[in-house]
């Protein structure tokens, strides 16, 4: 293998998402001499664009799909090259290509992302939502549905749920309220008659990008449209692409067949106990149906609470799971138990000179006590980021410490056309009884939750326009005792900001 080396390069990046992409910026940033190479295997990448720090540790940006030509004009010691690792040998460190390239390299950075969580694998009925390519067959196969069934209760089925239109949408999650992923009971609740009201009329453009199908402009920028015609070119959906970020839902219609917004029946506590074809059910004792009829649906759903449901399709939304398997054999990679890459607090896995960012890795520091890994889009930034630098320093023989990025989860999103922000251990994480809860809350304005442990402030989720989260992230990184202030804290009269000056 060593002699049929291509080339080597000081740096090898896998990846063209966001960790890979920022990751390479920050490297190629830092040593412009160093010669880079970005290994991806879908036709185009991840860029942050309009980033924008809102406040200590919150972070705004819009992310554009570009043209690698693009990267590769700005750094110009940089060589994209567009195939798939297949093999890595970590002993000899290089990597094979499925093209049948190999390529050497002294150090290197694993960013291959997360790959859909399915319900069942190769059901052609069961679809997972992932990447651009993913998003568009669901659209294709929405316009002609009647009915789907959605099951998941993170991220994507959220905003799955509250965009499709024209089309029955059965939830199934598996706890007790929605959103667990994200909020608790109290903030489902605020959330729900969301679903039941009528999406407002967007008077604003999306600021984000829309996610197109059209091929850039050779050395251009990417255009976002919402055609929904536009085809990409030289695509192939088997190809493993990155994964969508906020707003992938802007730039495709979610309508289905029928007319009318949307009509969501919600399933509780309840899980997947077997997908059936209407062929298969035709074979099966009949009290699996209950009420539906044999062969008027092409797939039908029994869930674990005892009901069955006939549907167009079905979407799992069930999560992702680290993208490892091409990296895994032959090698020594130590893995978290969610089956990511453990990496220490410089981003480096187990393997030597082997880094690893973005929804690939698990962060196997000691945590701070306000911060916890969750597989999102601000997370696969500051993580490639963070491997960048950490990377040049090794190179470069400097000291790096952990980035004070890490110090505080925070994350700004908007589901069910909200504005949200969590910070820290905004659901008790790993609290156990150990803290109380103060809520406010104006039906149809804002949701406003702070966790409290031991006095002090370790977790917020503030839903609608509060304006409070600059004062309530200072609140928890100073750990100020806020005992004597009591339910104050969250009195609508007070101006709390001023309070706290
Ligand atoms: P990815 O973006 O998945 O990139 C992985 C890259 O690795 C790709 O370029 C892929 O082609 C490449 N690759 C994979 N295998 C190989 C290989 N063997 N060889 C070479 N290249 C390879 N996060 C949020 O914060 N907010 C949201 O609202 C949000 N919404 C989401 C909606 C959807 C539908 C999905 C799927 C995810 C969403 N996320 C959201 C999560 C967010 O998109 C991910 O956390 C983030 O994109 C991860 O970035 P990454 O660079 O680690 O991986």
């Amino acid at each position: 293998m060593a002699n049929r080396k291509e080339k080597t390069f000081r740096f090898i990046i896998i990846g063209g998402g966001i960790a890979g992409v920022t990751c390479v910026e920050q490297l190629s940033s830092q040593i412009p001499s160093a010669d880079v190479a970005l290994i991806t295997a879908s036709p185009h990448i991840k860029t942050v664009t309009n980033y924008r720090q809102v406040s200590k540790t919150l972070e705004e940006f819009d992310v554009e799909e570009q043209a690698s030509s693009v990267l590769e004009e700005k750094f110009p010691n940089l060589t994209v090259i567009h195939s798939a690792v297949k093999s890595l040998h970590t002993r000899s460190h290089s990597l094979e290509t499925t093209d049948g390239r190999v390529f050497g390299y002294e150090k290197l950075c694993i960013c291959g992302g997360g790959r859909p969580k399915l319900l069942t694998q190769e059901n052609p009925y069961v679809l997972g939502i992932r990447d651009t390519d993913s998003a568009q067959e669901l659209q294709k196969r929405l316009s002609k549905a009647k009915r789907i069934v959605v099951v998941g209760n993170g991220g994507i089925a959220l905003e799955l749920v509250y965009e499709v239109e024209g089309c029955e949408v059965i939830w199934a999650v598996k706890d007790k309220a929605i959103g667990n992923t994200f909020f608790d009971a109290g903030a489902a609740q605020f959330l729900i008659p969301s679903l039941e009201a009528a999406k407002p009329e967007k008077d604003t453009p999306c600021k984000r990008p829309r996610y197109t199908t059209e091929e850039p402009a050779p050395g251009g920028s990417h255009t976002f449209t919402a055609d929904r015609n536009a085809r990409r070119q030289g695509s192939s959906s088997t190809e493993a692409g990155s994964a969508l970020g906020p707003d992938w839902h802007e730039g495709i219609v979610l309508q289905g067949s029928e007319q009318g917004t949307r009509r969501v029946s919600l399933e509780y506590q309840c899980e997947v106990e077997k997908i059936f074809t209407s062929e298969e059910l035709l074979n099966s004792p009949p009290q699996t149906l209950g009420h539906e009829n044999v062969g008027s649906w092409p797939v039908y759903i029994k869930l674990t609470n005892g009901k069955t449901f006939g549907c167009d399709f079905v979407v799992s939304a069930t999560g992702v799971v680290p993208n490892t398997e091409p990296f895994l054999h032959g090698n020594n990679f130590a893995l978290a138990d969610d089956g990511g890459l453990q990496v220490d607090d410089h981003m480096m896995t187990s393997e030597p000179d082997v880094y690893a960012a973005g929804d690939v890795c698990t962060a196997c520091w000691e945590h701070s006590p306000m911060w916890q890994q969750m597989r999102l889009w601000t997370q696969a930034r500051q993580m490639g980021w963070y491997a960048g630098r950490c990377m040049a320093a090794q190179v470069l023989s400097e000291p790096i410490e952990l980035d004070f990025c890490f110090e505080l989860f925070s994350h700004i999103t908007k589901f069910f056309n909200y504005k949200v922000v969590l910070l820290g251990k905004f659901n008790g994480q790993g609290l156990g009884s150990d803290h109380e809860l103060l809520v406010r809350c104006t039906k149809g304005l804002e949701y406003v939750k702070v966790v409290l442990s031991g006095g002090r402030m370790v977790g917020a989720v503030l839903i609608g326009e509060t304006d409070l989260e600059e004062t309530f992230e200072n609140l928890i990184l100073n750990e100020m005792d806020l005992t004597p202030y009591g339910e104050e804290l969250l009195n609508p009269n007070i101006d709390i900001e001023d309070y706290f000056d």
